[in-house]
């Protein structure tokens, strides 16, 4: 839980170390609506994959389910700025399946905290893997860093691409193929 006391404290005590004036009008509601903002922004400590994956449905077949273009706000625990995109998850059942709509349930449980968008990619597989246990999951996530694009180590709208593999995903290149040929594009990825 947000304890909104210590961030609105921390807020007014940032805006002075800037050189800011934190009772100057268009300040005075700030630390308050920050602290409000971080509530919702971090309830992802508050929630559990379980809540969201747990309610399973019988398989019909145990064909490749593709869910793409799962839009995403998280925030870099490096910088605590902003990073956004889409992640796109692929998985195979062993005879179970859940709704579509709970995957992207599951990728806001893990954006919502302060991530690195390495582990993220890599808990939501986890998380799939220990809850589905389907033969195996394979995810793709792209996101602009505000951290490096808004200071201009990098261009902006220039994107980071993290790809995990787990179990069948792991060694078999042709499930890997169809994945990126389902997506209609294989992004330049770095391994996790
Ligand atoms: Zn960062």
């Amino acid at each position: 839980m947000v304890d909104q006391e210590k961030v609105k404290e921390a807020v007014r005590l940032l805006l002075e170390g800037i050189g800011e004036d934190p009772e100057r009008e268009g300040l005075k509601d700030t630390p308050d609506r920050i602290a409000r903002m971080y509530t919702e922004l971090m309830a992802g400590y508050d929630d559990a994959p379980a809540n969201h994956l747990s309610r399973t449905f019988t398989a019909e077949n145990n064909e490749m389910v593709l869910e793409k273009d799962i839009v995403f706000y998280s925030m870099c625990e490096h910088h605590m700025m902003p990073f956004f995109g889409k992640a796109h998850i692929a998985y195979i059942p062993n005879g179970k399946v859940v709704g579509l709509s709970k995957l992207a349930r599951c990728v806001e449980t893990y954006a919502r905290r302060l991530q690195i968008q390495e582990k993220m990619t890599a808990e939501i597989a986890d998380a799939m893997m220990e809850e589905l246990k389907p033969q195996g999951v394979m995810i793709v996530v792209e996101a602009e860093h505000l951290c490096m694009t808004a200071r201009g180590v990098k261009k902006p709208g220039s994107k980071t691409t993290t790809v995990v593999t787990r179990g069948v995903f792991k060694e078999d290149e042709r499930l890997q193929d169809l994945f990126f040929k389902l997506l209609n594009h294989k992004p330049e990825a770095e391994e996790v």
